[in-house]
């Protein structure tokens, strides 16, 4: 069999596997042999239903029976209920406040469960257990293939993989099988280079791939795994290193900006810089006075103070006379600044917090610069003539020339900035706000025909743990502000257990009544589907807004915000919110609140344990900018000691990238999102709680790319990256 071969060729599959295998984009050979378990499930742990011992964790398999959901008597806590049925005995299950789990599952399908004996008044129960269906599981089924591993007792492990309707890890294990028979790895060349295998310990290609399918033992997997997992970093590192080396080959305007000119700028802020700020300053400086383009990323909790440093960045800039050809600067005209933002609310906002520092005055030396504005609703330009305290709305093309002809130095607007028909004189740096990734192909439209490249800035707020930040952001240096501005009156953050629920409103409802306003956060939009039920303890938007104006708010004006709303429902909302219209909002997790109403100091989030510290952090992070002082309300479920404990950073913590750490060492690499949020998978994701790994990788890269940029000598490697990623160019 050879890697390229399609698998209907070698294979007979029916219908529902063709589909299912398409379903997974596994059409080949190679797409087979890549495609790896998820994980490995342990045979040698499995009890028998009569050995079971009340107060053990124990894994058993069987067949499912007797299924049912109802209310428990007392609490009226939904429920479900079955039993399972091995060849020893039968057993109770019971799932407390986790109903759905009973509907997930069909009567005489076989499972295997995980979860305590418990005793209770009739006898002894497995209570919430977790559940695996096992279609052919050993059991009953006349497979001998995994109990001749059995007995031969080495800590017998089976691959478990992403499994879809039509194809079970059965087929996977015999088709792997199967290639790996026909000896189809024999001539696989490996496009890791060998001294780094040997350096980090890795196994070869041929090896891993028969290890992560068919490991003899725990070891052999986790090696395997190792190297793919490295192997996905690494091959991520190439693409972010060889973006940076191409970046870097192009000029740049070298800003040198004059201290005392500095200076005066600075004395401008109604503050003085905290120490991050002003060290992420220097640095920005420092790299804008090379004569090749700066890519850095400024990370920083809401509020830290990012716009301050990318003004003081921004001011430098437009300060100093473009170099002519042969270096020498230019006796007229100005450098350029493009100020990107992600929506037009804050590209708005932006522009006004720039007049503000670039307006000048009478009483400080600084001149007035000119700032304009463009997004999709139109453009404006300060200062107006009519009106030099003020803006005024232009035309679109009026806009472009000035701009085109370097008159006006700061640009503001969202991403129709970098767009075609928008050209600069001189741009020599733009400023990315809240985008997490600036590609390669953004970045090939900003360099010049003449390979003159303007400085970049990407700010963000999203903290993230280092591995994962050194990983995706490896074309950027990093700047972090790791302090907020003094003076800031902290949130004060209670972790609130149910029973706690009725006294908390008292005390939000005495915040209400002295004027404040109220934001909660709800996991869903819509009440779930009951037929579904996957959700049914988490409050949804709409049925909580419902329910606090029934039940407790009943004297104040409660209004929802979700992303399923039109965009003009959206901003009615808002700005009824923000004109203090409304006293409460209940708005899902994932919708934007957009403007900041300095007015809502109170925030409660629902259902807290379904998020991660570093997500309940930038939630809280709404209310930051409060004049009073701020409350953050974080309602928890589940009464369990771990879950609170776990949420009391939040409490304690002095950043949120403290907190991103947290959820990687308290929950691990899956809380932080895999391919949707990161482009990473979850075996590469695995990589990224090993810091030491993440930087061979980083090492590694960074050497090859410096060796052979292009990669010319590791041709296999190449191809690799390049199918890795969808943006990766070579030339
Ligand atoms: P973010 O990092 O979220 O973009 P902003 O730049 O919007 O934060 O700053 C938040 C607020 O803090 C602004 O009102 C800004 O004027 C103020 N601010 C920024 N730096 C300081 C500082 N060093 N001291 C006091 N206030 C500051
Ligand atoms: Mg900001």
């Amino acid at each position: 069999m050879q890697l390229n071969d399609r698998l209907e060729e070698k294979f007979r599959l029916d219908a529902n596997q063709k589909k299912a295998l398409n379903k997974l984009k596994i059409f080949s050979v190679a797409d087979l042999l890549f495609h790896f378990p998820v994980r490995y499930s342990d045979i040698s742990e499995v009890k028998k239903i009569t050995e079971l011992i009340p107060g053990d964790m124990a894994t058993i398999y069987g067949k499912i029976s007797k299924l049912k959901t109802k209310k428990s008597f007392r609490t009226k806590i939904p429920m479900g209920e079955g039993e399972i049925e091995d060849l020893s005995g039968k057993i109770k299950i019971t799932w407390f406040n986790q109903a759905y789990l009973a509907k997930m599952i069909k009567n005489g399908e076989n499972v295997k469960l995980t979860g305590k004996v418990t005793k209770g008044k009739n006898g002894i129960y497995l209570a919430n257990p977790e559940f695996e269906k096992m279609p052919d599981m050993p059991i009953d089924s006349h497979d001998t293939l995994f109990k001749k591993n059995n007995i031969s007792n080495i800590g017998f492990s089976y691959p478990i993989y992403t499994e879809t309707r039509g194809i079970t890890s059965m087929w996977f294990y015999h088709a792997i099988e199967k290639i790996l028979k026909e000896k189809t790895l024999d001539n696989i060349e490996d496009y890791i280079p060998d001294d780094i295998l040997k350096k980090y310990h890795l196994p070869t290609l041929k090896t891993a791939l028969i290890w992560i399918h068919k490991p003899k033992n725990k070891k052999d997997a986790e090696s395997a795994r190792k190297r793919f997992a490295f192997e996905e970093v690494f091959c991520i590192q190439l693409e972010r290193q060889h973006d940076k080396f191409e970046y870097r080959k192009n000029k740049s305007f070298q800003i040198k900006p004059n201290e005392k000119e500095a200076q005066y700028f600075l004395e401008r802020f109604p503050f003085s810089l905290t120490n991050s700020q002003k060290k992420s300053v220097e640095t920005i400086l420092a790299d804008m006075a090379k004569n090749f383009p700066m890519s850095r990323l400024l990370e920083g909790d809401v509020g830290s103070g990012k716009t301050a440093v990318a003004a003081t960045a921004a001011y430098a800039t437009v300060n100093q006379r473009p170099q002519d050809k042969n270096g020498k600067l230019q006796n007229f005209g100005n450098l350029q600044v493009a100020y990107m933002a992600p929506t037009e609310i804050l590209a708005t906002q932006h522009f006004e917090s720039f007049i503000e520092y670039f307006g000048g005055n009478a009483t400080t030396w600084t001149p007035r610069v000119q700032v304009g504005l463009i997004t999709g609703s139109g453009c404006r330009k300060f200062p107006s003539k009519v009106n030099p305290g003020s803006w005024t709305t232009i035309s679109r093309a009026q806009l472009l020339k000035w701009v085109a002809n370097g008159e006006i130095p700061i640009l503001i607007g969202t991403h129709a900035l970098i767009q075609k028909t928008v050209k600069f004189k001189n741009l020599a740096l733009v400023v990315i706000d809240e985008q997490h990734r600036f590609g390669t192909a953004q970045r090939r439209k900003l360099i010049r025909k003449d390979g003159v490249a303007p400085h970049l800035l990407s700010m963000t707020a999203t903290p993230i743990p280092r591995t994962l930040a050194l990983t995706i952001y490896g074309d950027l240096d990093l700047s972090l502000l790791l302090e907020m501005p003094a003076g800031r009156k902290q949130i004060i953050t209670e972790i609130i257990t149910p029973n706690k629920r009725e006294e908390t409103y008292e005390q939000i409802r005495k915040e209400l009544e002295a004027g404040r306003q109220l934001y909660v956060i709800c996991p869903r939009i819509f009440e779930p589907d009951p037929e579904k039920e996957l959700a049914l303890n988490v409050k949804s938007a709409v049925a909580e807004a419902k329910r606090l104006k029934k039940e407790v708010f009943q004297e104040y004006e409660i209004e929802v915000l979700h992303s399923k709303m039109s965009k003009e429902k959206k901003e009615k909302v808002m700005q009824d919110f923000s004109e203090g219209k409304i006293n409460i909002l209940c708005a899902t997790s994932v919708v934007e609140v957009g403007v900041n109403v300095p007015n809502a100091t109170i925030i409660i989030i629902e259902g807290a344990e379904r998020f991660g510290l570093a997500q309940l952090h930038q939630l809280r992070g709404r209310v930051i900018r409060s004049t009073h002082q701020a409350y953050c309300y974080i309602f928890a479920e589940a009464k369990s000691e771990k879950t609170v404990e776990r949420l009391k950073a939040l409490k304690t913590a002095k950043n949120g990238f403290e907190l991103a750490e947290l959820d990687l060492t308290l929950r691990g690499a899956g809380e932080l999102g895999g391919t949707k949020q990161w482009g990473i998978t979850d075996l590469g994701m695995e990589a990224i709680k090993n810091i030491k790994m993440v930087e061979a990788a980083r090492t590694e890269a960074i050497r090859l790319i410096e060796e052979d940029p292009e990669l010319l000598k590791y041709p296999l490697l190449k191809q690799k990256v390049h199918q890795k990623s969808g943006e990766f160019h070579f030339e």
